[in-house]
């Protein structure tokens, strides 16, 4: 059985002095011997941390005893260790960046509709509700709820953009948003509303919810659920599970993630095993090649060793001059 857990929380309440805040956060994290990474503002509070199940217990108590997160959702994962290797507690100006700037709102002001996991579903199995996946392309291509449409884009900031472009084919539909805590879709789901859409509501919980919820455990979503640290992913959907992701190379199914060897490029990619051998862990020829390649120093292989490996897929190392 699994003695840790990890926790997933956050919360928009006003925050007087997030420095002072901060200080006495990262204090108490540290005396419980908690790891993971807290983001903290004027508008809250957003964090992932891990730790024994005693740990986090006193740390739920001691968050929940500050009448402003008296109320906290924590979502919950069992799990065998440590999700972090630190902890730390950040100041930022947004609790999830998303760089509204004169548009920027308060989610206790305007945001979607909540809607809880069995609400959801039902809105998953609408023809006349768009399901919009609020994340990041790489989360989605890891896994999503089935028919949910991809905003073709590579930051969550870049979202209301993508929105603007693309506001024709949602218009006069019901629209409802999911990220995977929550938290990514309360000003988002307020954006769209301020934007002039009528019909916005959100996953309360995010896809985590619906994933740990009695009622879904997750049914219709579909490979797995990218987190924010060491574990990289993890499984939602406890009733009918499919892998969708493919391998960068070869187009196979597989959920196994991987960075870029090349410092500079660091894309993630999923891949086997075996293909991140054959391809030195670089997602294109320049990065195989970089003189940078981690893999490379990882194995100890020399320029030769790196050369027939190339020769076997077809590429060769540039001249050197
Ligand atoms: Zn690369």
């Amino acid at each position: 059985m699994s003695d840790y857990r990890v926790l997933l929380y956050y919360k928009y309440v006003e925050i007087e002095n997030p420095e002072e805040f901060r200080v006495n956060h990262l204090n108490l994290c540290n005396e419980l011997g908690l790891k993971g990474r807290i983001l903290v503002s004027e508008e809250g509070m957003n964090g992932t941390v891990s730790g024994t199940i005693e740990q986090t217990e006193s740390y739920m108590k001691a968050v929940k005893s500050d009448e402003r997160f008296a109320d906290m959702f924590f979502k919950m994962d069992p799990a065998e260790g440590h999700a972090f290797k630190k902890m730390h507690v950040r100041y930022r100006p947004e609790i999830v960046s998303l760089q509204l700037g004169k548009d920027d709102l308060d989610p206790n002001q305007i945001t979607g509709q909540y809607l809880e996991p069995e609400e959801f579903k039902a809105a998953l199995e609408d023809d006349n509700t768009i399901v919009l996946d609020a994340r990041n392309d790489y989360e989605y291509d890891l896994g999503h709820f089935r028919g949910a449409v991809r905003p073709d884009i590579r930051s969550f900031r870049e979202l209301p953009e993508w929105i603007k472009e693309n506001k024709e084919k949602f218009m006069n539909k019901r629209v409802v948003t999911y990220c995977t805590g929550g938290v990514r879709c309360e000003k988002f789901s307020g954006w769209l509303l301020k934007e002039g859409f009528e019909d916005v509501a959100q996953l309360h919980g995010g896809i985590h919810n619906y994933g740990t919820h009695p009622k879904t455990q997750g049914e219709l979503w579909d490979g797995k659920m990218y987190v924010f640290d060491e574990r990289i992913s993890v499984d939602i959907n406890r009733v009918d599970k499919t892998v969708i992701s493919k391998d960068w190379f070869d187009g196979t199914l597989c959920e196994r993630y991987v960075n870029c060897a090349n410092p500079k490029c660091n894309r993630q990619i999923i891949t086997s095993e075996e293909n991140e051998h054959t391809y030195l862990r670089g997602c294109t020829h320049e990065c195989r090649v970089s003189p940078e390649n981690r893999y490379v120093k990882e194995h100890n292989l020399s320029q030769e060793d790196v050369s027939d490996r190339l020769a076997l897929i077809g590429e060769t190392l540039p001249e050197t001059v």
